[in-house]
């Protein structure tokens, strides 16, 4: 790294893989470096820095981290052809599992960095940029968010109407295929005063719409300024009276940790939008006892009919994992009906694939790959028609939509729905981070399409529907 250039002056490109925890990290990270001079780039051949962002939870990751920085090798010599150095890092979760390793295999890595450890970045750039080749994946007992310290007002503004904001990080439950208790550590909720402080800063830049993010958000329990532990529902009740802040949404949760609170929160706050991701896994109570999710598929059931009971018009998303070792024709069925039970609007699905040092990857009785890739059409074609009966239930409805950014089509805005579909609306540029209400004329594969209805009244508490179908 040139030492004799202004400090303001250097470029950090960060590529963010997996989560929207790592969307939020990625820009926390950015928030990090920007006293040591950086401003984020989105060139990576304009980067002083580059960052990779990586998750673990996917097939090969680690493998695809190293492919990548044998792109970035010829990046780096391309830049050093032009007389610029190029500093590379690793951060996030294959960081954390592979740690020293990748510093050994992958010689053109400068620094390696726990997601747990991103207040220590512009102390490792400095040191690397000495030559040192610096590792850091402890787990510290600071809060990584309140070293970094507040995002200044114009940054936050420069991001948008919506934010993510993690509350919680980690995870305690141990499901066994799973890695993020090895990766993001135990259990961890940030404090409520810390929470609402950052949520007002946002809603005073022109924040309008926060996701709560956590491995396990809704096990969220963080001090509160009472020196008692606040439930996740509480925490909601809290952000719903800031002024400004229209939309509260929070993802991922874990169906043991839906409490009659955080479900009544459904009901009685307009700003919790209509929408909750809640995986299951599986739907048979074999795996799932294999899996250690510690519940069967009947409580899930009885647990879905009492979030809809208090808000019927709820969109609900999930996970799924097919040929986890053992699973039969008949535990497979049992997860097919299982989502025809419950009706999704949406959800990811998977083939099992052993993640080193979880307990999942030593279990035998594999299921052979083309089994699962059978389960794994028909499943998605079960979810698919599914999710295309929602979008189409929502044709002729009127409700508001938060407009984040300009379309692909000129003079058209994207926002998205109580439901959290993309809503494509023929609008003007000054609608822009508006809530407008519109009406829904038809559906693509997976966005909706509407027109401004004839008042293009602003809203700003949301939904209920004004026109049911
Ligand atoms: S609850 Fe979620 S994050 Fe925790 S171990 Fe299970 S799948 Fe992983």
């Amino acid at each position: 790294m040139s030492s004799n250039k202004p400090l303001a002056t250097k470029k950090v490109f960060i590529k963010t893989y997996g989560c929207q925890m790592n969307v939020y990290d990625s820009d926390r990270m950015a928030d990090a470096l920007a006293p040591a001079g950086y401003a984020a780039t989105q060139d990576q051949n304009d980067a002083d820095l580059i960052l990779l962002n990586t998750c673990h939870i996917r097939e090969k990751a680690a493998e695809k981290v190293y492919s990548e920085l044998g792109r970035l090798r010829k990046v780096k010599g391309e830049r050093a052809a032009l007389g610029k150095e190029t500093m590379i890092g690793v951060a996030g979760c294959v960081a954390q599992a592979e740690g020293e390793e990748i510093a050994r295999r992958a010689d053109v890595v400068n620094l390696v960095v726990g997601p747990q450890s991103y207040q220590a970045l512009p102390d490792m750039v400095a040191r690397a940029s000495q030559g040192e080749r610096v590792v850091v994946t402890e787990f510290p007992d600071e809060d990584k968010f309140d070293a970094i310290g507040m995002t200044p007002k114009k940054v936050l503004a420069s991001r948008g109407p919506t934010a993510f904001l993690t509350v919680q990080e980690g995870c305690d439950k141990f499901c066994t295929f799973c890695v993020v208790p090895y990766t993001r550590g135990a259990e961890v909720s940030r404090d409520v005063a810390k929470i609402l402080g950052e949520a007002r800063a946002m809603a005073e830049a022109g924040v309008h719409e926060i996701t709560l993010l956590g491995q396990n958000v809704n096990a969220y329990h963080g001090l509160g300024p009472d020196g008692e532990p606040w439930s996740l529902a509480k925490l909601l009740h809290a952000l719903a009276e800031i002024d400004g802040l229209w939309r509260l949404r929070y993802t991922t949760s874990h169906p043991r940790d839906m409490d009659d609170d955080l479900i009544n929160a459904h009901r009685d706050l307009p700003q919790v939008m209509p929408y909750l991701h809640l995986p299951v896994q599986s739907g048979s109570d074999r795996i799932l006892k294999a899996m250690n999710r510690r519940h069967t598929g009947d409580e899930y059931r009885r647990l879905i009919d009492r979030i809809r009971q208090a808000q019927p018009d709820l969109a609900l998303s999930g996970d799924f994992i097919v040929g986890f070792p053992g699973e039969t024709d008949q535990d497979f069925e049992d997860t097919m009906q299982l989502i025809r039970d419950v009706e999704y609007a949406a959800a990811f699905s998977f083939k099992y694939s052993p993640r080193p040092g979880t307990p999942g990857a030593l279990m035998d009785d594999h299921v052979p790959e083309d089994v699962m890739t059978q389960r794994l059409h028909a499943l998605q074609a079960l979810i698919t028609s599914q999710q295309q009966a929602f979008q189409q239930s929502r044709v002729g409805l009127s409700f508001p939509v938060l407009f984040e950014k300009k379309g692909r089509n000129p003079g058209q805005l994207v926002g998205r729905s109580p439901w959290l579909q993309p809503v494509n609306v023929q609008a003007p540029d000054s609608m822009l981070r508006t809530m407008q209400t519109v009406t829904i004329t038809h559906t693509g594969t997976n966005s909706l399409f509407a027109d401004l209805t004839e008042s293009g009244q602003t809203s700003t508490v949301e939904p209920l529907l004004e026109a049911a179908s």
